[in-house]
């Protein structure tokens, strides 16, 4: 995640409250404040793609949220049993692990676990209070996964 610092301009990570181009403090309000929530869904359903397509499509987004300081992607993969829906969401999460074991997302949440009694999502929620709002939680949906970037 990515702020303007107030004094020098430059972009600089929230991790720390001290910019590490001008050494100049913000307080945790002002972190806060400062910080854009920025949410998208994408429907990787849309036009009934065959795997492959689906699986590419959701590279590029998860790149071009990446490069766009996106915080959280939820992925609509639906989840058929057999067929199409199931494939997709199998394979996404497939490679959602790969991803995360590479470093190049943070994490990501399966619908099913999207769920505020589970010790990642109340992290989660403890970063993103936006969260708390959304409508897919502690509702078990087997079609979507959150990827938080
Ligand atoms: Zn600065």
């Amino acid at each position: 995640m990515k702020i303007v610092c107030d004094v020098c301009g430059n972009k600089r990570e929230t991790s720390s409250l001290l910019c590490p181009f001008c050494g100049s403090k913000m307080d945790v309000a002002e972190l806060v404040k400062h910080t854009e929530f920025v949410h998208k869904t994408i429907n990787l359903e849309a036009g009934r793609p065959v795997v492959e397509v689906a699986l590419n499509r959701m590279n590029e987004i998860i790149e071009d949220s990446v490069r766009n300081d996106v915080n959280v992607l939820t992925l609509i993969h639906g989840y058929g049993s057999s067929g199409k829906g199931g494939a997709i969401r199998s394979e996404c999460r497939k490679m959602l692990d790969y991803l995360k074991s590479n470093g190049l997302i943070s994490n990501y949440i399966i619908g099913e676990d999207f769920n505020k009694r589970s010790g990642s999502v109340k992290s989660l929620l403890r970063r993103y209070p936006q969260l708390v709002a959304d409508k897919h939680l502690n509702r078990g949906n087997r079609g979507i996964t959150l990827v938080i970037l």
